[in-house]
């Protein structure tokens, strides 16, 4: 796939060195790709709404139900002692993932919807006030516009956008005007999961920096395809979800600098992140469980962690470069189907693993299904960016995403599949 380890954070010569990569073998290892649907073999072409789980995630979390299952923190009992350690040992892998310091500025959220609003809430109801300003992009996800925007509601802010070009990238020279002593927070995705942009956000956090301005970073789809490293990247928060990683659903995550973590109030209230509790006010509990009110979702985690192994054993320059080649060949092949439009930056330094597109008067639910049928599932819709789908003046698109598990054949699948389309509808 095509992000450029500079643009997400972590320069190349920073790299692990590349390990053989071998799609056939990666494939092997992921069973829910092993089966025929519509008595076709199955071409998943829809991993940035969520990834196949590898094997050893599958296996990780069996290993936790089968031994280990018991709640976390509380007990004084060996299963007990055992989850909190694979628990806490996974806040570690994500945490050492994303190049954060120190595991306890990892808090566990059931994704990155949830860290970001998690953000929106404990930092923004106390610290935004009337006539602030929260700088986001027409680019986001429902999930990095909502939470601001109930904020903005709740405290009398104002929300201002960076505008897109005719590439669905971000038009950076209208950040100065954007960017005033006004601006709290500047919330903006890494990577955009409607057209596959890369956004420069370690030049976008420079920037914000400068008026003071706090940088929170939606990264479902950022620390799925790169190497990324908070700290390079120079944010204040950063929001991950472990399903677009080869994880389980139902866990994420929300990196944030050790001062401002401290300095918020709890999110949620209830057992675990309470330090004293008294009849009418309670102390909180050190970092990261003031954040983590009731029974954690421990199995998740340990999954998540269990995939930050897997992808971290076999290399994410190995991935980054695979995803590259194909992407390359995809955007080729789609690009030269009859009546197709394919949305996003042209250079794949700017692109990830996502082809968004049209073809003719095909509604894309229409493409999505005939694809269906023939064991290619891709995605169809706005895909939660009303804003991006706006901006090109259309109300959906189809959109193929690939991860480490795809090969040039499922391209090929795919195009096969297209014309189908194309005689259907041409
Ligand atoms: N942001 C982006 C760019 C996404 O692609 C997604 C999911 O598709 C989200 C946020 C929300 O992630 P989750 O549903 O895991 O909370």
């Amino acid at each position: 796939m095509a992000i450029s380890t500079s643009t997400l954070g972590r320069d190349a010569q920073g790299a692990s060195m590349a390990k053989a990569f071998d799609p056939a073998r990666i494939r092997a290892q992921f069973p829910a790709l092993h089966q025929e649907v519509n008595g076709k073999p199955l071409i998943y072409l829809d991993s940035a709404a969520t990834s196949q789980k590898p094997q050893a995630v599958l296996d990780a979390l069996d290993h936790y139900y089968e031994h280990d299952n018991a709640n976390v923190h509380r007990g004084i009992h060996e299963l007990s002692r055992r989850s909190t350690e694979a628990f806490e040992g996974a806040r570690g892998k994500v945490a050492g993932w994303i190049g954060a310091d120190d595991p306890a500025e990892v808090i566990w959220t059931r994704g990155t919807t949830e860290a970001l609003n998690l953000v929106a809430s404990a930092w923004g109801l106390d610290n935004v006030h009337e006539g602030d300003e929260i700088v986001l992009s027409v680019l986001e996800h429902h999930s990095n516009i909502v939470p601001w925007q109930l904020l903005a509601q709740r405290t009398g802010a104002r929300l201002r956008y960076i505008e897109l070009d005719d590439q669905g990238r971000l038009i950076l020279d209208d950040l100065p005007k954007l960017l005033t002593e006004r601006t709290k927070i500047v919330a903006i995705s890494h990577v955009s999961n409607a057209l596959g942009t890369v956004n420069p956000v370690k030049d976008i956090a420079t920037a914000a920096h400068e008026v003071d301005a706090l940088v929170v970073v939606d990264g479902a789809q950022g620390a799925v395809h790169a190497d990324v490293d908070v700290r390079e990247l120079g944010v204040d928060f950063y929001a991950l979800s472990g399903h677009k990683m080869c994880g389980p659903t139902g866990c994420g995550a929300l990196w944030g600098r050790r001062d401002l973590l401290e300095a918020m109030s709890p999110y949620q209230g209830g057992g675990e992140m309470i330090h004293v509790v008294g009849r009418d006010e309670s102390t909180w509990a050190e970092l990261p469980h003031k954040f983590e009110a009731g029974t954690p979702n421990i199995a998740g985690a340990i999954g998540f962690g269990a995939a930050v192994d897997y992808l971290s054993d076999i290399g994410m320059d190995a991935i980054q470069a695979h995803e590259r080649q194909l992407m390359e060949y995809a955007l080729e092949q789609i690009r030269a189907v009859d009546a197709v439009r394919v949305y996003g930056p042209d250079s794949l330094d700017e692109h990830s693993a996502v082809v968004s597109f049209t073809l003719g008067d095909a509604h894309p639910h229409d493409i999505s299904t005939i694809l269906d049928a023939e064991g290619v599932a891709i995605r169809a819709g706005h895909h939660c960016a009303q804003l991006v789908m706006k901006h090109f003046g259309i109300a959906a698109t189809a959109r193929a995403s690939f991860y480490l598990y795809n090969t040039k054949d499922d391209v090929d699948r795919l195009i096969a599949g297209l014309s189908t389309v194309g005689g259907i509808f041409g």
